[in-house]
């Protein structure tokens, strides 16, 4: 099957509520989808892969009424049982042991299969790339690995060092001693360097990532292979049990989660995990957490707002602006450089997150936090999302970005080229729901979809926006021309 973007305006994910079991893939439970037709329309539903965007890298697909017969779901258990084989980490543990042991001039890593040689490995590789490892490289396999670059789904896109120690710093100012590492392999990689230079408090962490090459690099209480978006371990038991240790607060060492998913990624399906974890670790408290969520922080680009405080409304987005070293556009700063438009949401006090005065940040004492641009005492907020000072638009009686001018004939704010007079419905980007753009300039276009009456129309189910398969020819670098043109209006 399919999906014909020309009738399909969009995807959602519906989160059965004790409903009855979704069937696997390799990736664990797959997401229940429904399909949302323009005028409205309930559309068929069907089951598919949770963490792959990309039907080449998953095709799992079944309508939610289909009939399995036994022989399918017989083959289909083979399928994912011999997909996990490949998996296991437990290997790998007892490999880095024995990798960390070998004489210098030993150790060896294959960059055509991204994995440390054992010596009686080499011949297969023979014919491979292979380089040194230094025990400084070893200690980073942030930098040793090749980042994945799957464009549709699944790109990694590593921390400068600028934000990990911003990140840290914070962490560790606020007494948080282990941290539960979400889809953040820099930060983990970090935290251990740190240690070793044995000058500040010892830090604990743990790396939760679907990215099973991490798991060469470290023991089986440091990492667990693991998918977000359904909250799936694939070694079962044994790395379940690994979360709930490392989610147990003795000595008074304080736990905080910080996850940062792929932009793609569907926001319902991840605070459902972050729910989860929080639960277990809301359990493990000796004292009454009852009404609390184990601190966290989500780095997801700003636009996702609404989404993450409908999702998780003790969160708050704070001005900081996440930035990465292998992506040109999301580094920060005011000075040339493009600003990033990734934030940290947290349900941490925003008041108690210091954002660095080099950095332009300042403390707004009505909003009781720190910001990057100036208070509007009409708005009482200070309203920049992007970075860039908003100015105030007396007639919309909100501020607006800086490029925006009040039209008359469609009633409010737009930027100056925007197609006038459009009819309220056809308001706005129908990707992403946005109203600051159209379609055809969305930034998570091709990747991510939605249905802008979702809520109105399912009656309190959780739904989210959801991705539908990324039909997109254009060349890497057009896309990214087409990014930067959006993010610097
Ligand atoms: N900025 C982070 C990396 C973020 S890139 C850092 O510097 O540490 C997104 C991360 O999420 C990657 O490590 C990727 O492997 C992981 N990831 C992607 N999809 C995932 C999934 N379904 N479940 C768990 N981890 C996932
Ligand atoms: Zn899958
Ligand atoms: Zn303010
Ligand atoms: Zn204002
Ligand atoms: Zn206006």
């Amino acid at each position: 099957m399919d999906i014909n973007e020309a009738d399909i305006c969009g995807l959602e994910v519906i989160v059965a509520e004790g409903g009855k079991a979704a069937p696997c893939c390799p990736h664990g439970p797959t997401l229940l989808f429904e399909k949302v037709r323009k005028g409205g329309e309930q559309g068929r539903r069907f089951y598919a892969c949770s963490a792959c965007r990309d039907r080449k890298e998953c095709n799992f697909f079944q309508w939610e009424d289909d009939k399995v017969s036994e022989a399918r779901r017989l083959a289909r258990e083979a399928e994912n049982q011999s997909k996990r084989a490949t998996f296991t980490t437990q290997e790998d543990c007892s490999r880095f042991r024995k990798f960390a042991a070998l004489p210098p001039d030993e150790k060896k890593f294959c960059q055509d299969c991204q994995t440390l040689l054992l010596p009686g490995e080499r011949e297969v590789h023979s014919s491979h790339r292979t380089t040194a490892v230094s025990a400084a490289q070893l200690s980073r396999p942030s930098v040793l690995l090749r980042p994945l670059d799957n464009k549709k789904s699944n790109a990694q896109y590593l921390f400068t060092d600028r934000s990990a120690n911003f990140l840290l710093d914070t962490l560790a100012g606020l007494g948080f001693r282990k941290v539960l590492c979400v889809g953040t392999p820099r930060l983990q990689e970090l935290i251990k360097l740190r240690n070793l230079e044995q000058k500040r408090e010892q830090m604990t962490s743990l790396l939760l990532d679907i990215d099973f090459r991490y798991s060469q690099f470290y023991s089986k209480n440091e990492f667990c292979h693991y998918n977000m978006f359904n909250h799936h371990f694939f070694d079962g038991e044994v790395s379940a049990a690994v979360l709930q240790a490392f989610l147990t607060e003795s000595k008074g060492h304080k736990v905080v989660m910080v996850a940062d998913p792929p932009f793609g990624g569907l926001v319902t399906p991840l605070a459902n995990s972050f729910s989860l974890i929080s639960q277990e670790w809301r359990k493990l408290q000796s004292s009454d957490c009852s009404n609390i969520d184990i601190p966290m922080m989500w780095i997801f680009p700003y636009f996702f707002e609404p989404r993450i405080l409908q999702s998780l409304p003790s969160c708050t987005m704070l001005d900081y602006q996440v930035d990465y070293d292998n992506h040109p556009l999301y580094k920060h700063g005011k000075t040339g450089r493009k600003q990033s438009p990734v934030r940290v949401f947290t349900n941490i006090s925003p008041r108690d997150i210091v954002l660095p005065k080099d950095e332009g940040y300042r403390f707004c004492s009505v909003c009781q936090r720190f910001v990057i641009t100036k208070h509007c005492a009409k708005c009482n907020i200070c309203p920049s999302k992007d970075g860039r000072e908003w100015k105030h638009c007396s007639t919309c009686e909100k501020c607006v970005k800086p490029s925006w001018r009040h039209c008359q004939h469609c009633g409010h704010c737009a930027l100056p080229d925007h197609p006038c007079g459009d009819s309220p419905a056809d308001k706005g980007c129908f990707n992403c729901g946005s109203l600051e753009h159209k379609r055809k300039a969305c930034l998570l276009k091709d990747t991510h979809r939605i249905n802008r009456q979702s809520n109105a129309k399912s009656g309190g189910k959780h739904v989210s926006r959801a991705l539908s398969k990324p039909k997109t020819k254009k060349s890497g670098a057009a896309r990214r021309h087409k990014k930067l043109a959006v993010l610097s209006k």
